[in-house]
């Protein structure tokens, strides 16, 4: 748990623009982008800027960034004029979260099933 920017993070360094990404929306606190490994039409992360490993941990010590993540989850979606969408915070490796930065998937475009895999 931190906030402070971490030198060895993919995020912050794409938040920095260390690493280049397919940017679609950016505000004061968060950045969405492209998913690099898309597993639906739309894929897009929606990255807080402050750093946190995973979402509970952003809540906890940057509710407004939380909040404004899943603000831009439903601007994502609305750009991309989808009614109907997932939003996912993989957390933990047993749930398949491999980049130690909260970022929420924003994933429509096609028929989702349920429960996931
Ligand atoms: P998770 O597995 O939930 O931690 O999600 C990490 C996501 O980051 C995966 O869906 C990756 O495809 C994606 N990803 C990894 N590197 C990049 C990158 N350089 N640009 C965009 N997305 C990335
Ligand atoms: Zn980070």
């Amino acid at each position: 748990m931190t906030g402070e920017p971490q030198p060895d993070c993919l995020f912050c360094k794409i938040v920095e623009g260390h690493i280049p990404a397919t940017i679609v929306r950016e505000t004061d606190t968060t950045v969405a982008f492209r998913d690099i490994n898309p597993q639906a039409p739309t894929h897009v992360l929606v990255i807080p800027k402050v750093h946190y490993e995973n979402a509970a941990a952003l809540a906890a010590g940057a509710p407004q960034a939380a909040a404004d993540v899943l603000q831009e989850a439903q601007a994502v979606a609305d750009e991309d004029k989808l009614d109907s969408y997932r939003i996912v915070f993989n957390t933990g490796a047993g749930a398949g979260q491999t980049v130690w930065h909260a970022h929420a998937h924003v994933l429509g475009g096609r028929g989702m099933e349920w429960p996931p895999g």
